[in-house]
């Protein structure tokens, strides 16, 4: 059987679905293919959505976010289990595939469950193991948003129990006592926080000399010392070279000769693309050593015309929230919508505990162009809003161009800052100056008015500088 579309999409992540979705509200005939009990992607059933969701199972049980009120031993469940984390995780997941059905369905898009292969340019065969036939669909558009699967090293061999990667970490039988996780990436960095909150003892463990070096160093600085402040223990420009797993656990050996006892390993190595069982040469195509494939950066077109690829599959940044556009302006381009192409100012979120987000320069970006800039600072423990929520920790940091008054960069770390950004990002995106942010007035008491305070730190240096050029 073989079924003729406009549109073909596979892989039903945030990418795949808001493609066939922007096609389908433009009146074309699409097909998404997902392979079985995967719909919405590695987002809604292994990635962000489960972290995100343990993340506030984690925080609500633990009372971690409540304990600057009612003090060190305030926690809401004493001994927490993963199946009362994995409850919340399990109920948001069903939920959010619900959502994903029900949008597909009512925009008329046909779902083929099974695994999508190339068998020509426009065609892709769908095998299911549960169906004797396998159904072809062609398109005269494909969307290949196939994502990305845990990378996993050479030599480390992976059991499921005691030696895991971020798929396998969501099936955990205890909480670990002791855990160490292998690379400080986002998400390593996001599961040792959240572990750590959990009583875990945390080591982690980084080749190279520091961690998520293209945010903010003040505030990688400012996290780094939360996290060895819940028993996070940092060995960076250190290498592993061996896991070995006995019957109490695991040890991990350094190539510095340094040996960590721990219960369980977590590998957060990189992601690698899904692409080696697409049968991309079918279709002219080619995925290079990480399973990525190279597209236009401004039209997400491979090198087949009528081929597209968004999402993880296509690399850097690699984040539902980018994965999600990509897809919308795949599908325009494709029938040919206008749009004004990929935005620059695109904000970054890590959901470690405590969170942090930015969005635009770093005064790193800052001063390697030769821009000159003035900071300024708000610290929550210096809002109402700060106090009443308990965190004397966060701040916002805006850096400004002192030439024109434009917010160049906007980092924030604690509560909130993944929400609190898009009031910068706005301001930026409008190309507004902080004589915005001085006379707006925010309600009170929110974290927001932290935008108003750092603008007014701004204004106070630029003022105290042109007293000392009088
Ligand atoms: C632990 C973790 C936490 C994360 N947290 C965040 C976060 O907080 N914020 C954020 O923005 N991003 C986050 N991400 C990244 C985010 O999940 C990804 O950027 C996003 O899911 C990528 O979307 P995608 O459309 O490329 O496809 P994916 O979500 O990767 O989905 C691809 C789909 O394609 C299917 N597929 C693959 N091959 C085939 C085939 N041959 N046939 C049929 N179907 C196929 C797969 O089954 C899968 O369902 C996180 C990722 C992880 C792993």
């Amino acid at each position: 059987m073989s079924v003729e579309y406009d549109l073909v999409v596979i892989g039903s992540g945030p990418g795949g679905q808001k493609a066939a979705i922007a096609a389908a509200k433009l009146g074309k005939s699409v097909a998404v293919i997902e392979r079985g009990q995967m719909l919405g992607g590695v987002c809604v059933q292994t990635g962000t959505i489960p972290s995100k969701t343990l993340r506030e199972a984690v925080l609500y049980l633990t009372g971690m976010s409540q304990r600057e009120l009612y003090g060190a031993s305030y926690r809401v469940k004493d001994k927490i289990t993963p199946a009362d984390l994995l409850a919340r995780t399990e109920h948001v997941i069903r939920k959010e595939v619900d959502v994903v059905r029900n949008q597909l369905m009512r925009n008329g898009i046909e779902l083929y469950v099974g695994h999508g292969r190339f068998i020509d340019e426009h065609t892709v065969e769908v095998e299911d193991p549960t169906r004797a036939e396998h159904i072809t669909v062609s398109g005269r558009y494909i969307i290949i948003a196939t994502g990305t699967k845990p990378a996993r090293p050479a030599g480390v061999e992976f059991d499921e129990n005691r030696v895991l990667d971020s798929d396998g970490i969501l099936d955990l039988k205890t909480i670990p006592g002791s855990m160490v996780v292998v690379g400080a990436g986002v998400i390593g960095i996001e599961y040792a926080s959240m572990f750590a909150a959990l009583g875990t003892k945390v080591t982690v463990v980084e080749k190279r000399d520091t961690m998520l070096d293209f945010c903010d160093p003040e505030i990688v600085e400012a996290l780094r010392f939360h996290l060895r402040d819940l028993a996070v223990t940092f060995r960076f420009g250190e290498e592993v070279t061996a896991v070995d797993v006995g019957s109490a656990g695991t040890v991990t050996t350094l190539a510095s000769g340094k040996q960590i006892p721990a219960e369980t390993v977590m590998y957060s190595a990189g992601r690698q693309g899904q692409t080696d069982h697409l049968d991309l040469a079918n279709a002219g195509l080619e995925a290079d050593n990480r399973g990525r494939i190279f597209v236009d950066e401004k039209t997400f077109q491979s090198k087949v015309d009528h081929i597209y690829a968004v999402g993880d599959v296509i690399g850097f940044p690699a984040l539902a929230a980018t994965s999600m556009e990509q897809g919308r302006l795949a599908a325009y381009h494709a029938f040919g919508e206008p749009t004004a192409g990929m935005t620059v100012l695109q904000p970054i979120g890590i959901y470690s505990i405590p969170e942090v987000s930015y969005v635009g320069a770093t005064e790193v970006d800052l001063t390697k162009a030769a821009v000159p800039y003035e900071v300024g600072v708000s610290r929550y423990r210096e809002l109402a809003r700060g106090q009443i929520a308990g965190d004397s920790y966060g701040m916002l940091k805006l850096l400004v161009s002192t030439e024109d008054l434009r917010v160049l960069g906007v980092h924030i770390f604690g509560t909130a800052a993944t929400e609190l950004v898009h009031i910068g990002q706005a301001v930026m995106g409008c190309g507004g100056t902080i004589e915005y942010l001085v006379d707006a007035v925010f309600n009170y008491p929110t974290f927001s008015e932290a935008y108003k305070v750092a603008a007014l730190d701004v204004m106070n240096k630029l003022r105290a500088l042109n007293q000392f050029r009088r």
